[in-house]
This record gives C-alpha cells, sequence and structure tokens, in this order.
C-alpha cells in the first residue's frame, strides 16, 4: 500500500509525543488535512485487537485500541499500518484540528487556521474507563492530565474537588483537636 500523504504535512520528532505531523504550510480553518486510513474490521476483530499489545510500543505497553478509529456501528478502522500518516499527529488537550467522518472516511479537519510550522493535534476522545492508562503530556495550559474525550473532563475535575475538600477537612479537623 502506497503511503497516504498530504501536501499539507510534515512528519518529523514532536516535543509532544516520539513523532508528530506538523504544518508544512499554512492550514486554512475547515480544511481537510489527511485522511485517516487503515484496514476496515469488524466490530470483533476490533475487540480482538484492542487488547493485543503493539510491538513497536512494548515500552510504554500500548494496545492495539490506541490505533482503532469507529468509523460506524459495524465496522472500525485499525490505523496501526505503515501507510497511515495520520497516525503520527498527537493528542492534544488544546487541540487545532478534529477527526470527523465523511462520507465512511476518516478524517482530520483544522479547526481553526493553522499557522506553517505548527504542530497538528486532535483529541482522541477516548473513553473514560481507561483514561488512567493514557496520561497525557501534551502541554496545553487547560490540560486535564489525561487523553480523554472533552466530554468526560467534569468527572476529572469532580475528583479533584473531591479530593481537595478532604483534604482541607483534615487540615480543619486537626486544628480542632490542637485546641
Ligand atoms: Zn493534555
Amino acid at each position: 500500500m502506497k503511503k497516504v500523504t498530504s501536501p499539507y504535512i510534515i512528519v518529523r520528532r514532536s516535543k509532544i509525543h516520539g513523532t508528530g505531523v506538523f504544518a508544512k504550510k499554512d492550514i486554512p480553518q475547515g480544511a481537510r488535512i489527511i485522511e485517516y486510513v487503515g484496514e476496515r474490521i469488524t466490530k470483533a476483530e476490533s475487540d480482538r485487537r484492542a487488547d493485543i499489545p503493539l510491538e513497536r510500543h512494548k515500552e510504554n505497553s500500548e494496545c492495539g485500541a490506541v490505533y482503532i478509529f469507529t468509523l460506524n456501528q459495524r465496522h472500525d478502522i485499525d490505523g496501526y499500518v505503515p501507510y497511515n500518516t495520520a497516525r503520527f499527529i498527537n493528542h492534544s488537550c488544546n487541540p487545532n484540528a478534529e477527526s470527523d467522518i465523511i462520507r465512511g472516511k476518516i478524517w482530520i479537519i483544522a479547526l481553526r487556521d493553522i499557522k506553517k510550522g505548527e504542530e497538528v493535534t486532535y483529541n482522541y476522545n477516548y473513553d473514560y474507563d481507561s483514561h488512567e492508562d493514557h496520561p497525557c503530556r501534551c502541554g496545553a495550559s487547560n490540560c486535564i492530565g489525561y487523553i480523554l474525550d472533552e466530554e468526560h473532563w467534569w468527572k476529572i475535575k469532580r475528583k479533584r474537588t473531591l479530593a481537595k475538600k478532604k483534604r482541607l477537612s483534615k487540615k480543619t479537623s486537626k486544628a480542632v483537636s490542637k485546641k
């Protein structure tokens, strides 16, 4: 299979994580930056692959699920193939792109104008269930600390608020018992 590329991008080392994808030229908001391609698989095959550790990622024990994209109710796309350049795009909690399915194809689309040289990122939208396996080091000022769909962020925030309250109430009770 021929590598899928795009005139918009260049692949090089990233400060966020390993290899990243960068804007080769200015990318206008709404542009389809690159298609996320891979092997079309059934949900059953997807479930099977999801738990298999990836060879090249043994050091951080990533599993197949990391590259599997939901396509529709019956099929997923496994992007863990050499011709899928979009697999190098890093996650960010403050992304400049997003993934969208258009006529059965997964596209990475610019959320805003992206300047030449900027790293292209999107939110991987992982589920809450396994968030602790995927810490985030994207460096964005709003980073939630995990690679996680923004719709679940409130759960992390609520957990942190509760933990803070607990700490504070412990401190208060200590102060009281000293008297
Ligand atoms: Zn982050």
